[in-house]
């Protein structure tokens, strides 16, 4: 699959048709392969007069992002993509996940392979994390071989790198990663031991638990550059790190 069929598929009968969709898009990516900027909150935040065969059409493009995130979804099956855990609950929003953090790569935020749907706490615990030594600059998006060295959602196989066992009661919640291989062991090291010990003291807390939920189901909506949305996970994360 690829992005232009996601919107070919998404559009379809739509009012918006697929074409000015994919301007939009093409504009976007292009531009990300130029500007040493992260432009995926200002495709979101793109709301504009799209001209296509001399008929012009308000574009949002933050439905380009929902078209994307959906086809995720269905893709990894409702799961985040690193810890597993169903997205289907609230409590557990989910966010587009850039594998590559936009932050250091941001010509790779438009680019399908880079891009996978994550829980809100793998997306905050990983934040701007860079598991991989790459060249920051390359336009081409890394081959599997110099990505080996760690998990990739969209590159390896998970049941080959990671086990794992949830234990859910009326009152506790447990989860045990175990890391089969390196990149497993890797990925356990660096984010799904965080995730568990995260999960237990929750556990533990209901009252902050409930805090933390309201504030992640609250700021889910938001986009990752607003100034609401940053404030809302600052006190998300002051709170879900005591
Ligand atoms: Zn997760």
């Amino acid at each position: 699959m690829t992005i232009k069929k996601i919107i070919k598929k998404a559009a379809k009968n739509k009012s918006v048709t697929e074409e000015y969709y994919l301007q939009l898009y093409k504009t976007y990516y292009a531009r990300s392969r130029v500007e040493k900027e992260n432009l995926w909150s200002d495709m979101y935040q793109f709301n504009g007069p799209i001209t296509v065969n001399g008929v012009t059409k308000q574009v949002e493009g933050k439905k380009i992002q929902a078209f994307i995130k959906s086809h995720l979804m269905t893709t990894q099956r409702q799961r985040c993509c690193y810890c597993k855990r169903y997205l289907v609950s609230s409590g557990h929003a989910r966010h587009v996940e850039h594998v590559l953090p936009g932050s250091v790569y941001p010509q790779y935020v438009f680019m399908l392979r880079n891009l996978a749907v994550s829980c809100v706490e793998c997306n905050l615990l990983k934040t701007k994390d860079v598991w991989w030594a790459l060249a920051s600059t390359s336009l081409k998006y890394p081959i599997p071989d110099k990505l080996r060295t760690c998990f990739h959602p969209n590159i390896d196989t998970y049941d080959s790198e990671i086990r794992f066992v949830r234990i859910s009661t009326n009152h506790f919640s447990f989860s045990c990663y175990y890391g089969l291989t390196d990149k497993g062991r890797h990925l356990c090291k660096e984010l799904l031991s965080k995730v568990s010990h995260k999960e237990l003291i929750l556990a533990n807390d209901t009252v902050m638990n409930d805090a933390i939920t309201k504030v992640a189901n609250f700021s889910a909506g938001f986009t990752a550059s607003s100034e609401t949305e940053k404030f809302l996970m600052g006190i998300y994360d002051y709170l879900a790190r005591r």
